[in-house]
């Protein structure tokens, strides 16, 4: 298996640090507002890759914090007139919904940052005691970065070319930093901030010490992959390695990743999309429009290290290619249904010649996902793949087909579509009633004459992509 590492900028060979074993750290969302689907690339991009070692039978152990302390948190706080815990509790149970609506797994942990302080109070005092970090007059620890040889190892950045470009911003605030680019490990309290003890002051930690302390913790001084959004290379992950490596004395992690941006055209200007910019989606929208299914769909269209864009027909075109797998899926449990009556009949279940020929085929095409997987990845191409699958199973799976063959097309297609996270089956119970409900709903408008709402109701429906047919027998309703 192959993973491109932004350490080494090239593609390398997935070595676990432990046989059979993997560690994996994700930097997780900050809980101050609902997600936008910038956020949720890596964690459908991450989930995926998890998914994928589990399938090769690994043992994944997958550690994904939420930063619960930071300014914009304070700052909706202080907005509602509440607590920083009441903010981060309600993101943290939102951002949850979201991920399960995307189907992204719970990761193993889940640490939150104001609940580890004292292995963060514990690191910053092994890093002073090593000479790597130190107070300044007003409490502030920084960590002295000339300190750490190999700063600027992750983003490929010089440390001398980082100093003059730090020494032209001066920052407020900042005047007891030894030198321009050494960063924040701990930092005083202002008025209204939330506030932990620490020998330097009354206080709270630095973002970047966050997640060398909650790495440590859950998987251990070394680890095998730290991912994360592109924009975290610098400086977020350089100065957690530079932490992790100086206070343990040891390599943090073997293989970093880094995903590019989601992307969206903000007034002719293909941007990123962010908080800041107000040019986002969050994953409530787009849920009220689609399934998040169509998300993640959408998310794995493209390889991870590809920039992806937003638009309305990417969207709309991701639904069309999802609807095609399940549709596919739905016709292979009705010929298996055939089957299994004839079969109770007729007592005959193996594949014939023809059959086994297909078979070889589609064989072919999983030999293909499985490669373009072990190529760092690359979901784009499995994908195609297991379209090249659906339309084998369209052209050769009917109500005559053996049961040995339907079940062996059905395995490899559920198989696929497990790793990339996507249901084969649809969500249709709940559905149904819901369906049923606005029929009934559009019926009393009509009896009542209110045209208008009855209209409405249908409009909804067609929307969800129901379409309806008045017959005499009454409202019969199906999937468009
Ligand atoms: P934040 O809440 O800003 O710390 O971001 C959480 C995660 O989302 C990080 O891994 C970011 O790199 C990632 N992220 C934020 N915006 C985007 C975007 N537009 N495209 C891809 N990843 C993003
Ligand atoms: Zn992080």
């Amino acid at each position: 298996m192959k993973i491109f590492n932004t350490l080494s900028r090239r593609k390398e060979e997935f070595v676990p640090l432990e046989p059979g074993k993997v560690k994996m750290y994700v930097c997780g969302p900050t809980v101050y507002n609902l997600i936008h689907i910038g956020n949720a690339r890596p964690m459908i991009v991450f989930d995926t890759v998890r998914r994928y070692f589990e399938y090769k039978g690994y043992e994944v152990n997958y550690v994904s914090n939420f930063t619960d302390v930071d300014d914009k948190i304070i700052k909706k706080a202080n907005e509602e007139g509440v607590d920083s815990e009441v903010i981060s509790r309600r993101y943290i149970e939102e951002c949850k919904k979201d991920m399960a609506g995307m189907n992204v797994r719970p990761a193993t942990t889940h640490p939150q940052a104001t609940l580890e302080i004292d292995g963060m109070l514990e690191m910053i005092r092994t890093l002073i005691d090593k000479g790597h970090a130190y107070a300044a007059g007003d409490g502030t620890v920084y960590f002295r970065t000339a300190s750490f040889k190999d700063y600027g190892k992750l983003s490929h950045k010089n440390l001398d070319e980082l100093q003059s470009g730090f020494r032209e911003i001066k920052v407020t605030g900042e005047e007891g930093k030894e030198d321009p680019s050494d960063f924040v490990l701990w930092k005083p309290k202002k008025e209204g901030e939330p506030y932990w003890e620490s020998p330097w002051c009354q206080g709270r930690p630095g973002w970047h010490i966050e997640c060398s302390v909650m790495a440590k913790k859950y998987l251990g001084e070394q680890i095998d992959i730290h991912a994360g959004g592109e924009d975290l290379i610098f400086p977020h992950h350089e100065n957690e390695i530079a932490q992790s490596e100086a206070a343990n004395g040891k390599p943090f992690a073997t293989y970093w990743m880094h995903n590019a941006f989601l992307n969206i055209d903000t007034n002719g200007h293909i941007q990123k999309m962010s908080k800041s910019l107000g040019n986002f989606f969050t994953v409530r929208d787009i849920s009220e429009r689609y399934d998040l299914q169509v998300l993640r769909f959408f998310m794995l269209s493209a390889h991870y290290r590809s920039p992806l864009n937003f638009s309305a027909e990417l969207i709309e075109a991701s639904k069309n290619g999802l609807e095609r797998i399940l549709t596919a899926a739905e016709r292979l449990e009705d010929a298996r249904k055939a089957a299994a009556r004839r079969e109770d009949a007729a007592g005959r279940a193996e594949m014939t010649s023809k059959e086994q020929e297909h078979m070889a085929a589609a064989r072919e095409f999983a030999a293909k996902y499985e490669a373009a997987m072990e190529d760092d990845f690359n979901t784009a191409d499995a994908i195609a793949a297991v379209f090249e699958l659906v339309k084998l199973s369209n052209s050769t799976v009917s109500v005559e087909s053996s049961a040995a063959y339907i079940d062996g097309i059905r395995e490899l297609l559920k198989k696929q579509c497990d790793v990339l996270g996507i249901l084969t089956e649809r969500k249709t119970e709940a559905l149904d009633e819901e369906i049923e409900a606005m029929i009934e709903a559009r019926q009393q408008a009509r009896k009542a004459r209110n045209f208008a709402l009855a209209d409405e109701i249908r409009v909804k429906l067609l929307d969800m992509g129901i379409v309806l047919e008045d017959t005499r027998e009454g409202v019969k309703w199906k999937r468009a």
